[in-house]
C-alpha cells in the first residue's frame, strides 16, 4: 500500500518504485473556464478521498491529471484494477456502497481492446475509457461482474483505446445500408459499463472520445446517460455523438436511481445538448412493472411531450429496456438499499435465466414482457408520437 505524501510530510518518498511521479498535470488541452466539474455541486458528488491505482496508471499521462485533480486523495497501489480484496472482494463494503462511490476512485490500464458488434443499440460495442460509476442505479448490471464495491474505474490508456478505435472505423469504410441503429453511419456505444457524462467529472476521457468522433465521419459514438454534466456542452461534437438520456417516472427514479440528475432535469436539458451539436435520444430504461405502472408512464411521456421543443423532437428516438435483475445483485442490494428490492425482485413475474458466467438472471416472464412491452409501444404512440421506437428489448 501506497499513501501520497502531503507536502507537510517532507521529501517526496518514492512511488510505486518509480523515481517520482511529477505532481503537476500532463500537457492537456484546457478545461472550460470555471468548468462544472470544479463546482461545488461537482464535487459534493466527487470527494476523492482513495484512488487504488496500478502503477503503469498512475504513471501514465491520464493517471497524472487524475492525481493532480485530487490532490488529498490517498493513493493505494494494487496489482490489477480488478483485484482489489479489501474494496470489491469485500462483502462488508456493500454495507459502504454509496460513500465508496463518492469517495474512491480506481486508475487501471485496460488490457482487452476489442470491439464487439451488437446491433441492438449500437453497431459496436466500443471498449470503454471506465468501469464502474459513482451514481448508484440499484439495477445496475455493472457490478455484477465486481463483486461488493462499484467505485469508478477510469482507464488511463486513452491513447491506445483511441487508436484501436481510428483502426476500427477505418477498417469498416461506410456503412452499406441503413439499420435501425442509425440510417448513415457506425455506431460505436463508448459507454457500456459507466457513464461518460460522471466520467467527465474525474478527467478528458470522454472529451477525447467526443472529439475523435468529430473526425471520423463514417461513425457516430454513442452513450446513455442519467446525470447532466454542462461541461460537456463544451466539447463541439458536431452531430457524431449521440447522447441518450435515460427515463423513467419520477417515483421509480427516486427510489431506484440514486445520485443521478432527476429525470425533469434530464429531459430539460435536451435541447441544450442537441443545440450543442450533440444528437439527442431518450432510453425508456429500465421498464419496472409495478402496480400502477402504466399511469406513471403515460405521465412521463406527457410531460415530453408538453416540455420538449420541437427541433429535439424531430431527431430524437427512442430504445425501451425492459428491467434485468441478477441473484447475487439481488443479496448485495439488500445490504444497502432494501427497499429498492422490492419493486427490483418479483420473481413471481419474473423467470430466471443462468448468464454466460454463472450468474442468475432474472427477466420478466415471457408473457409479462410482451404484455408490458404492447402496452408501453400503445403509450408513447398515444402521448409522445413523435417518439419513434428504434428498438425494445
Ligand atoms: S448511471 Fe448507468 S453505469 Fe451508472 S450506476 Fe446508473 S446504470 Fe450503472
Amino acid at each position: 500500500m501506497c499513501h501520497r505524501p502531503s507536502p507537510s510530510h517532507g521529501p517526496q518518498e518514492p512511488l510505486f518504485g518509480l523515481d517520482e511521479i511529477p505532481r503537476a498535470p500532463a500537457a492537456e488541452p484546457a478545461p472550460p473556464a470555471r468548468a462544472f466539474r470544479d463546482s461545488a455541486q461537482a464535487r459534493r458528488l466527487l470527494t476523492i478521498r482513495e484512488i487504488h491505482a496500478e502503477p503503469a496508471a498512475a504513471a501514465s499521462p491520464r493517471g497524472r491529471q487524475i492525481l493532480a485533480r485530487f490532490p488529498e486523495a490517498r493513493l493505494i497501489e494494487v496489482d490489477s484494477h480488478w483485484r482489489i480484496p479489501e474494496l470489491h472482494g469485500n462483502e462488508g463494503s456493500a454495507d459502504d456502497w454509496m460513500r465508496i462511490k463518492r469517495r474512491t476512485l480506481v486508475l487501471g490500464v485496460r488490457k482487452t481492446l476489442t470491439t464487439r458488434p451488437n446491433g441492438r443499440s449500437a453497431d459496436w460495442i466500443a471498449p470503454g475509457p471506465s468501469n464502474g460509476c459513482a451514481l448508484s442505479c440499484v439495477y445496475c448490471y455493472v457490478p455484477r461482474r465486481k463483486g461488493f464495491a462499484n467505485p469508478i474505474t477510469v482507464f488511463t490508456n486513452i491513447d491506445r483505446i483511441l487508436a484501436h478505435l481510428g483502426r476500427h472505423v477505418a477498417a469498416q469504410g461506410r456503412k452499406p445500408e441503413p439499420n435501425q441503429c442509425d440510417p448513415e453511419a457506425w455506431v460505436y456505444d463508448i459507454g457500456e459499463n459507466g457513464d461518460c457524462a460522471v466520467d467527465a467529472l474525474v478527467c478528458d476521457n470522454t472529451a477525447d472520445l467526443v472529439r475523435a468522433f468529430r473526425d471520423w465521419p463514417t461513425a457516430k459514438a454513442s452513450f446513455a446517460t442519467k446525470f447532466v454534466n454542462p461541461d460537456l456542452l463544451e466539447l463541439e461534437p458536431r452531430g457524431r455523438t449521440r447522447i441518450r438520456f435515460s427515463v423513467m417516472p419520477a417515483d421509480d427514479s427516486r427510489l431506484l436511481d440514486l445520485r443521478t440528475s432527476p429525470v425533469d432535469r434530464r429531459i430539460a436539458a435536451a435541447a441544450d445538448f442537441l443545440d450543442a451539436g450533440y444528437e439527442v435520444h431518450f432510453n425508456l430504461s429500465p421498464v419496472v412493472v409495478r402496480p400502477g405502472w402504466q399511469d406513471a408512464w403515460a405521465q412521463l411521456l406527457r410531460h415530453m411531450d408538453d416540455v420538449l421543443p420541437t427541433r429535439v423532437k424531430r431527431q430524437a428516438r427512442a430504445e425501451v429496456i425492459m428491467l434485468t435483475h441478477n441473484a447475487g445483485l439481488h443479496e448485495v442490494n439488500l445490504r444497502w438499499h432494501p427497499r429498492g428490492e422490492d419493486v427490483l425482485w418479483q420473481p413471481v413475474v419474473q423467470q430466471t435465466k443462468r448468464s454466460q458466467n454463472g450468474g442468475l438472471n432474472l427477466r420478466y416472464r415471457d408473457d409479462v414482457k410482451r404484455r408490458a412491452l404492447a402496452d408501453l409501444s400503445e403509450l408513447v404512440a398515444r402521448h409522445a408520437p413523435w417518439l419513434g421506437i428504434r428498438y425494445a428489448f
